[in-house]
Parts: C-alpha cells; sequence; structure tokens
C-alpha cells in the first residue's frame, strides 16, 4: 500500500452526486461490461468480494476514524472533526484524509461500489449493511448502483429486506428506453425489463435515481430515444431523474462506430432539441431531475416535475433562441469553466476571457466543434 492511499479497497467511479459519500467496495468492476458507450471497466474481469474482505474494510475505517479521533484530542479539538483537524490529517496522515473529509461533512453518506452490488447474496448485503450502520451510526444514506437485470433477481421482500438494513437508494443506468437503441448499444435489457425492475425497487420502498443519456440515439434514433425513454420513466415515476450527454472515448467500443460513420454523433444544438423532446414527454410524475454532470451543456435544465417542467423549458428554448454565434461561444465558454449557466454570458470579463479562447482557436485553424469534441473525452 502507497503511504497516501487508504487502506481499503476502492473502484474508480461513483454517481456526481455521490461525491462527498464514502465509498466501499462490494464488488469489482462490472459483471455485464458489454454497453458499447462505456470505456469504464473495459478488461477489467467482475469478480464479487468476499463478505470477509468487505468487513475488513468496515474495520480499517473504524481504525482510520479512530485515528482522526485521536488526532482532534490531541489537537485540543475535545475529539470533534473540524477543518483544522482535516488539514491536519492531510499533512499528517494523507491517507486517512479521505474518511476525516467524510466526517468533517457529518459522515452521513455512503455508496456501496462497483457496477451491480445487487449480485452479492441478500443475507451478506444486510450483514454488511447492519455492519456499516453500526459501527458508524452518523449514516443517514446508503446508496448503490444496480443493474435492472439483477434487480428482477431480487424479490420486492428482498428489496425491502434490504431497505430495513439501511439501503436507502439505488442507481439505475437505465441509458434509454427505446429498444433498438438498447440493443444497439448492447446494454442488455429491454423497455419492459427496465419498466419492471424500476417499479420493483419502487414497490419495495426504496428511493430510485434513473439516469438517462442524452444524445444516446445518435441522428438515428435521437426521437424515439426521447419518447421511449420518457415513457419508461412515466410508467416507472423515479424519485430522480439523471441526465448526461453521451461523450465517446476512445476507450469505448462505440468508438469504432463512430469513426466508420456507422454511428452519428449529434451536435449540442440537437441534443438540447432532443432534451426539449424529453422532456416535454415527462407526465404524471413526480421526479427530480437533475443534469449533475459535467458533460451537460445546461446544467439549470433541474427542478421538480411536475410544477418546475415549464421553467425547464423556459431554459432550453432560451439557448435555443440564442444567435447561433452565441450558442456557439455559450458552449465553447460552459465547456471551458468560463460559464455555468447562460446568465454568465452577462459577466463582461468572462465574454472576454471565452473570446480570447475562441481567436486561439481561430489562430490554430480548430473549430469550436472540434474542440469541443477534445474536451467531452477530459470529462469521462
Ligand atoms: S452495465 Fe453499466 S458499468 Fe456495466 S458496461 Fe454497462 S454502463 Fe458500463
Amino acid at each position: 500500500m502507497f503511504a497516501n492511499r487508504p487502506n481499503y479497497e476502492q473502484g474508480p467511479i461513483r454517481p456526481p452526486s455521490e461525491a462527498d459519500s464514502l465509498l466501499l467496495r462490494l464488488t469489482r468492476n462490472c459483471p455485464w461490461n458489454r454497453c458499447l458507450f462505456c470505456p469504464v471497466y473495459k478488461k477489467e474481469k467482475f469478480s464479487k468480494r468476499s463478505i470477509e474482505e468487505i468487513k475488513s474494510d468496515i474495520e480499517e475505517l473504524e481504525k482510520a476514524a479512530d485515528k482522526i479521533k485521536k488526532i482532534s484530542l490531541s489537537s485540543g479539538f475535545g475529539g470533534e472533526i473540524n477543518r483544522q483537524v482535516a488539514v491536519q490529517v492531510q499533512s499528517r496522515n494523507p491517507e486517512l484524509f479521505q474518511v476525516a473529509l467524510w466526517l468533517y461533512g457529518g459522515g452521513e453518506n455512503v455508496f456501496l461500489q462497483d457496477g451491480d452490488s445487487l449480485l452479492l447474496p441478500v443475507d451478506q448485503l444486510v450483514e454488511i449493511l447492519e455492519t456499516l450502520t453500526e459501527k458508524f451510526p452518523s449514516i443517514r444514506r446508503i446508496t448503490t448502483y444496480a443493474r435492472s437485470r439483477t434487480l428482477l433477481r431480487r424479490s420486492v421482500d428482498d428489496l425491502a429486506r434490504l431497505k430495513k438494513a439501511g439501503l436507502g437508494r439505488i442507481h439505475v443506468g437505465m441509458e434509454s428506453g427505446n429498444n433498438e437503441v438498447l440493443d444497439y448499444m448492447k446494454k442488455g435489457v429491454t423497455y419492459t425489463q427496465q419498466v419492471d425492475a424500476g417499479k420493483r425497487v419502487k414497490s419495495a420502498g426504496l428511493s430510485l435515481s434513473e439516469y438517462v443519456i442524452l444524445g444516446l440515439g445518435g441522428e438515428k434514433w435521437w426521437r424515439q430515444h426521447a419518447l421511449d425513454s420518457a415513457s419508461a420513466l412515466n410508467e416507472i415515476n423515479p424519485d430522480f431523474i439523471r441526465v448526461r450527454t453521451l461523450a465517446v472515448p476512445a476507450a469505448s467500443l462505440l468508438y469504432e462506430k463512430v469513426q466508420s460513420g456507422e454511428f452519428k454523433v449529434m451536435v449540442d444544438d440537437d441534443v438540447v432539441r432532443e432534451e426539449k423532446l424529453f422532456i416535454e414527454n415527462l407526465q404524471g410524475i413526480d421526479s427530480y431531475f437533475y443534469s449533475d454532470h459535467i458533460l451537460n451543456l445546461l446544467e439549470d435544465v433541474s427542478g421538480k416535475l411536475p410544477e418546475d417542467k415549464e421553467k425547464m423549458l423556459k431554459v432550453i428554448d432560451r439557448y435555443l433562441s440564442l444567435p447561433a454565434a452565441e450558442r456557439e461561444r455559450f458552449c465553447l465558454g460552459r465547456r471551458t469553466g468560463y460559464y455555468r449557466t447562460m446568465d454568465d454570458m452577462q459577466n463582461d470579463s468572462l465574454n472576454s476571457s471565452v473570446e480570447r479562447l475562441y481567436k486561439q482557436l481561430q489562430d490554430k485553424g480548430l473549430t469550436v466543434a472540434q474542440y469541443m469534441k477534445q474536451l467531452m473525452l477530459r470529462f469521462i
């Protein structure tokens, strides 16, 4: 183990909404690993971690928390984990820093990694959840990823047992509700399976977060992708709908299909039009809608359905009604971090920075669209 690495195992990813959560790895990688658009676990083999390994990691976390508390006591903070304690831990025991930050934030949220934790036997999951909540009474929310196919192998009673043991939310990568898109992208599930799995999670009383990838239908299926994704979500009524925008890194299997011209990636403006159709067709549900991913162009398309639907559509219409040159400048400013929302285009100093960048691209003979493609890969 390197000196500045924690003495417990961690996987590579977590949802954006779990940025401040403690990460506990239950399985390694993804049991499916075939989705064309997904570069994350390619070349990595799936395995379940043993309950002994996982419980040993929980013990390591407990030891780390004890050490941090001692640092607090010896520094005169009475065991409280405050900012000064976190800073001290960072310089004296960097391997404990993640746990110190988590405790400083209240020690409330935990995310169980990697791609499909519910493949572990339910009894083991219950034991892990109970151990975690017993060792860390501060925990308020435990969440995990699960595939729809795996959820269909668990009964409502099984899922309700997990909820009782402390699991609060399941994140499902629906990606699309359209069967042609799901099939082409080798997602390994159908519209009906996605809907049935989502309904099962809800019936067990668990919170459900469903992810949709804007642009996943490409130029060919964008309309059906928007309509069927909305339809599936209308049937499920998840607690959260989260969107992210397709980017195609070289490590993904989709990359070759893009290079050969078989799959045509949509430009930003068309993705925004697709998002509009998608939101227009979300009906009869009371989900929260979030664009909480750096790949999304319009992060302020977010709110509670149905009451914020018009507000969200107005953000989209505002973007689409901008002159083409301003839309291009906004994309450039947003993707390079100068702008967060279109309101930032009122700021002269930010505009000057974006304009300078635009001129630099021109000098290099690069178009904004070409530069955007390079940038989108950096965010994956
Ligand atoms: S199921 Fe999820 S983690 Fe696995 S390959 Fe597909 S998108 Fe990636």
